[in-house]
């Protein structure tokens, strides 16, 4: 069920269980901002999605209230994801769901990283 960006966070969502441990997750990078791992559902060879650490619901959430510090940690941390998985000579497709529209399914925001293959079109007709 797609959720509505505007609501509060909701610290039982399964990104807050993953950031405590309560469930696992194949991580691939980890720093002092964010946490990546994995797609338990890939749509792509290279599905990874990177997360901040602090609980933000959405990219509307995060990018008005989330510190400086924090959105440049973040955006950092997802370019370097990009560059260790050797996906910037052939190339990678970023995405952020935000809210009912663009079917957002997890309410802590999370930046979908899609590579190894040609990505087609961006977005299905
Ligand atoms: P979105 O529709 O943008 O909210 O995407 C949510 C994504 O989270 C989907 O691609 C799911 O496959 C993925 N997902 C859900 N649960 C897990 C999990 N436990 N570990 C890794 N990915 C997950």
């Amino acid at each position: 069920m797609p959720i509505d960006a505007t609501l509060p966070y909701d610290d039982q969502n399964i990104f807050a269980k993953i950031l405590r441990g309560e469930i696992p997750n194949r991580t691939v990078y980890e720093d002092e901002w964010s946490l990546a791992f994995h797609d338990i559902n890939p749509q792509a060879p290279t599905h990874i999605l990177i997360i901040p650490k602090g609980a933000y619901v959405s990219w509307d959430d995060f990018s008005a209230n989330a510190s400086d510090a924090e959105i440049a940690g973040f955006t950092r941390a997802v370019g370097h994801v990009a560059r260790e998985m050797g996906l910037v000579e052939p190339g990678y497709r970023l995405l952020a769901n935000v809210g009912i529209d663009a079917h957002q399914e997890v309410p802590h925001l999370h930046v979908h990283l899609f590579g190894g293959k040609a990505l087609g079109p961006m977005l299905a007709r």
